[in-house]
């Protein structure tokens, strides 16, 4: 959940992930149940700490399910066991930060127990927890009577549509930054895809695998191997595997650098490539043109800066056209959600924007999501 310091204290920035939540809690307390929300907020390392604390998430929260949310101090201390046993029917409370407790990542079973002890069943609709196998998302449900709420079907439901017989030409646009977070999910997308566009930092890699100078681009050259593996992959798959033939470069990563926009297979030493060039948003455009399935995850350059923002706002643009024309237009990750957000994109635009990049990209590594699998 994005938040930000402000004099006042922290306050949220994007609360889509809240909104987002909204229909199932709604759902289960208009059917008269007695909702115990658990939800956990950035990495608290060390047990509570004020600026993880849920209450602003719980303010919001109340706001949007116009009813009064009743909020815990702790996570199964005296403050959670009194706040449920006051709730009646149709009544919904938050429980604190479950990363406040060190058994939550361990996955503890005395935390699990006291966890399932507050509740009589569990409804997962973290989807965006789902890899994960901690005491709330996988410990509780193997303790009591469970279901996976709207949200995680919701997104299970666009994932398979990836995944079992999508409408081709289907088209992935990876980008990002290091080249070594995508390359299991790129393992797995070469079996199913037809076409793979790379941009971002992830591209250098790359394009030196292919022998070019990358000047002071992001490169991963340990990596360099497993890429040219990928290549000929793609190559016996038949899978088309699209790079920028040309790059915004600059000296310094910096809002107001001096850019320059030179070609993919020649980045100068003194140069950082920072966006993809003009010409490669309209390669990538006429290879997503036919699309019918397309799947971005990744942005194209460094968007939170207004130079090298273009890139990313071009690719965007383009598939959020295909997405209004009928195609599957799906958006996993973090930040490229958030990209599509602070570029002012209408988000209706799109088929599906993941409330979990993680959770997504394992997906669609073929990985088992434990989660998921305690809700079966
Ligand atoms: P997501 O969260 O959508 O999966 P990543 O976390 O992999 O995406 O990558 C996002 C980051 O990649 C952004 O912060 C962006 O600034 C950075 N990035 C994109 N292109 C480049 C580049 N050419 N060089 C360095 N960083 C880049
Ligand atoms: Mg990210």
């Amino acid at each position: 959940m994005p938040l930000a310091e402000t004099a006042g204290g922290w306050v949220i920035t994007d609360d889509g992930r809240i909104r987002a939540s909204v229909p199932t809690i709604a759902a289960l307390a208009g059917a008269g149940a007695r909702v115990i929300v658990a939800s956990h907020l950035g990495r608290p390392r060390n047990g509570p700490e004020e600026k993880f604390s849920l209450k602003p998430v719980g303010i919001r929260l109340a706001e949007l399910l116009g009813r009064p949310v009743a909020q815990a101090t702790d996570v199964v201390g005296p403050s959670a066991t009194q706040t449920v046993a006051r709730l009646t029917d149709g009544d919904v409370a938050l429980l604190e930060n479950v990363r406040f407790e060190p058994g939550e990542t361990a996955c503890d079973d005395g935390l699990s127990d006291r966890l399932a002890a507050l509740c009589d069943c569990y409804v997962g609709d973290a989807f965006g927890a789902v890899h994960r196998a901690h005491a709330s998302t996988a410990g509780v449900p193997r303790r009591v009577p469970h279901a996976a709420g709207d949200l995680v079907l919701a997104e299970l439901g666009v994932l398979t549509r990836l995944t079992e017989n999508p409408a081709r030409p289907y088209a992935v646009v990876l980008g990002g930054s290091k080249v070594s977070d995508k390359l299991a999910v790129l393992g797995n997308l070469l079996t199913q895809a037809d076409r793979i566009l790379v941009g971002g930092g992830m591209c250098f890699t790359f394009l030196a695998a292919l022998g070019h100078d990358v000047g002071g681009s992001l490169l991963q050259q340990d990596q360099i191997p497993s890429v040219r593996d990928v290549l000929r992959r793609a190559e016996q798959l038949g899978v088309e595997i699209v790079l920028p033939v040309d790059v915004v470069a600059a000296a310094d990563l910096a809002a107001d650098a001096a850019t320059r926009t030179v070609p993919a297979d020649a980045i100068p030493p003194d140069l950082k490539g920072l966006d993809i060039g003009t010409e490669s948003a309209q390669l990538f455009a006429s290879r997503l043109a036919d699309a019918k399935t397309v799947f971005w995850n990744g942005p194209m350059g460094v968007f939170e800066l207004a130079p090298f923002a273009q890139g990313t706002r071009r690719v965007a643009e383009v598939i959020a056209a295909l997405g209004t024309g009928g195609a599957l237009t799906v958006v996993g990750g973090g930040d490229s959600a958030a990209a599509v957000r602070l570029l002012g994109i209408e988000e209706e635009h799109f088929g599906h924007i993941s409330t979990g990049g993680g959770a997504s990209l394992e997906y669609l590594e073929g990985k088992v999501l434990p989660g998921l699998s305690a809700l079966a």
